[in-house]
């Protein structure tokens, strides 16, 4: 049902098999009003979208049996395949709704519904915990009862996750969907924590469920923000769906990689899609409002499957990592979540041992990216059989056996154990600095401060205890390397490039 082709971090490119065909992941899920849709299905279709997600609460309340004779994919007129949410939302606007789990679960089944989502119960944010628990428990009953309600079925039935901020509720309601049987899981509800910006407290909603259901397919609900989509897919969200391209549509926002606009305050418009390459800005505010609210929703569209792309090509491209921080930079909020990768293990898993391309180090955090952590623990194996440990600069040229000032230190001291070191991967012996990224990778030139790079001091601290040297050397004098023995508590001498040894 879902298969996994290409991994980054803990992104990956999927294949989830519906009964109407098979959908690409990660995938934007565009929501679409079962009566009042503006931008027709045919349009997202054509756009390249092959899952949508309508309301299965309101079609029973608008069409009834109707819908079930048609099936929903008739009534909104879209023959790829169709998520189907329950009235969850509606609970969440309005504080319930006059129908039972039994009675939606059957009618969602009825309407052949590819991937239905039992009545949930969300918690939103900012609930106190004993209702959020409360609210927790009435989800997985229902959505038990679903199950024995729809027996066996070709549908992708959907366990809804919550708990929101209260990170064990989220842990406890994933632990319980998943020995159910669920196969497909949907995080509750993180539109408030957008909208107040609470990216940090949403990438720690996302690594707790994604602690306990590592391999399943997550659906991330209501996540319809161009800057939250490479946070989400690199903690592991394969599907996201919104209304936003419209909402924001409709309340002259205008979404672009970075930000949303008000189409009011702009003079130009940022975009090359068909509605912005055909419009001026002064043209498209001009319009009328029905058609302007269409104009501008097509347009976030675009943004949104393009940011999409973009993601789903930093996978294969192994660059996921400096992408997430590149966007991260788009707001200081993003940035406070993509800090919290430093702390994740769960990225590791889905990383390649090796990427084609190099991976370019800038700054601090970077040091925690899990191919440095993945190097560090092999150095952290090492063991030598010297007394002398020589640490040298490293160059531009890879990997550091290949380069000259190896040869010319290696000839001076034969009976060494010769280092060069990186304030991103640690020390690395010239033996094994061919194993990547110690040779696949591009630094920016710069002083580094050893206080900023604890896991390099680490590194130094271990390498020399894990080994018997009576000496550590030096070769040229460099503040970070100096300042690093120093806080390992390691005594060094230093000589500069071409002394003696
Ligand atoms: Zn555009």
């Amino acid at each position: 049902m879902f298969e996994i082709r290409h991994s980054d971090l803990a992104g990956r490119i999927g294949k989830l098999e519906t009964p109407h065909g098979v959908v690409e992941t990660p995938a934007f899920v565009p929501v679409v009003h079962p009566v009042k849709q503006t931008v027709s299905t045919q349009f997202l279709k054509k756009m390249g979208f092959e899952l949508v997600i309508t309301n299965a609460y309101i079609t029973l309340r608008h069409y009834g049996d109707e819908a079930r004779k048609r099936g929903i994919h008739d009534i909104i007129g879209f023959d790829g395949s169709v998520m189907t949410d329950s009235g969850g939302y509606q609970v969440l606007e309005y504080g319930s709704v006059d129908v039972e789990p039994a009675d939606m679960a059957q009618f969602e089944k009825d309407i052949r519904s590819d991937i239905p989502i039992p009545l949930d119960k969300p918690t939103g944010y900012g609930l106190e915990y004993e209702m959020a628990k409360q609210y927790v428990e009435t989800t997985l009953k229902n959505s038990k009862e679903t199950l024995q309600v729809v027996g066996e079925t070709d549908a992708i039935w959907v366990g809804p996750v919550q708990g929101a901020e209260h990170s064990d509720l989220v842990e406890h309601s994933a632990k319980e969907l998943d020995s159910m049987g669920f196969q497909l899981m949907a995080l509750g509800s993180p539109v408030e924590l957008m909208e107040a910006y609470e990216f940090a407290t949403l990438a720690r909603m996302i690594a707790a469920a994604k602690k306990v259901i590592p391999a399943k397919p997550v659906h991330l609900f209501g996540a319809g923000h161009p800057l939250t989509i490479p946070l989400a897919v690199a903690l592991g969200c394969d599907m996201f769906d919104s209304a936003s391209y419209m909402l924001y549509a409709k309340d002259g926002r205008y979404m672009t990689p970075n930000a949303t606009m008000r189409l009011d305050e702009l003079t130009y418009l940022p975009c090359q899609c068909d509605i912005c390459s055909t419009h001026s800005a002064q043209e498209l505010k001009g319009l009328e409002m029905d058609e302007r609210i269409i104009a501008i929703a097509k347009h976030n569209l675009h943004v949104l499957k393009a940011e999409v792309d973009s993601v789903k090509q930093s996978i294969l491209d192994g660059r996921l990592w400096e992408y997430v921080m590149q966007k991260a930079r788009a707001h200081p909020k993003l940035m406070e979540a993509a800090r919290l990768f430093a702390d994740l293990e769960m990225l590791e898993a889905g990383t390649p041992a090796f990427k084609e391309k190099a991976v370019y180090l800038y700054e601090p955090i970077d040091q925690h990216r899990p191919e440095a952590k993945r190097y560090r623990k092999i150095v952290s194996q090492y063991k030598s059989q010297k007394r002398r440990l020589v640490l040298c600069p490293e160059t531009d040229l890879h990997p550091f056996y290949s380069t000259r000032s190896f040869r010319e230190t290696l000839k001076r001291n034969p009976d060494a154990q010769i280092c060069s070191y990186n304030p991103f991967l640690g020390i690395i012996p010239a033996e094994i600095s061919d194993i990547f990224p110690a040779a696949h990778n591009i630094v920016t030139r710069s002083a580094y401060f050893s206080n900023d790079y604890p896991t390099f001091v680490q590194s130094l601290k271990s390498f020399v205890a894990n080994n018997n040297f009576e000496e550590v050397v030096i070769v040229t004098s460099d503040a970070f390397i100096e300042g690093a023995a120093r806080e390992a508590g390691i005594s060094v001498r230093i000589v500069g490039q071409h002394e003696q040894l």
